[in-house]
């Protein structure tokens, strides 16, 4: 099943968004990291969980899957060896001390999709001093007329 989007029902109202649609924002139900952003940016977004995320991303659900069915699943086994690639793969992955329970652990993983696309569609500052290149083109008036044959109408 899918709305008008294309999207999968329950999954973020942002194209090709890999997590559920979570928060209301602007007549559509949008995830953690889309809701509130500007539209024009939701592409970005979405590059940064799918490109740079996606062992966080898959894990989130997984947790989320699995919290249905109380216990970590076979599945669950594969994503967390797979999160050891990801760069921040070692101060990711669960902890039972600081960490506890899944629920906990989940929060924290979505803290850190949340940082990572924050940047995403925050004005960059535009320096004052913009350097400009010298204006290379003709430096005087050609006198040959392209057009005329040299005689007077
Ligand atoms: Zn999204």
């Amino acid at each position: 099943m899918s709305d008008a989007n294309g999207q999968a029902w329950g999954m973020c109202a942002a194209f090709g968004c890999p997590l559920f649609g979570t928060m209301g924002s602007d007549g559509g139900w949008y995830c953690f990291c889309h809701a509130g952003k500007p539209s024009v940016f939701n592409d970005a977004i979405t590059r940064e969980l799918r490109e740079n995320q996606i062992e966080v991303v898959d894990i989130t659900l997984q947790i989320r899957r699995d919290s249905i069915r109380g216990g970590w699943s076979h599945a669950m086994r594969e994503l967390r060896v797979a999160l050891r690639q990801h760069p921040d793969g070692t101060s990711l992955a669960f902890s039972p001390k600081t960490d506890g329970n899944a629920s906990a652990w989940l929060l924290r993983l979505e803290r850190h999709l949340i940082q990572a696309t924050a940047d995403i569609g925050q004005q960059k500052r535009i320096a004052s001093t913009v350097p400009t290149a010298q204006i290379i083109g003709p430096t005087h008036v050609s006198k040959h007329h392209p057009y005329g044959d040299g005689a007077n109408a």
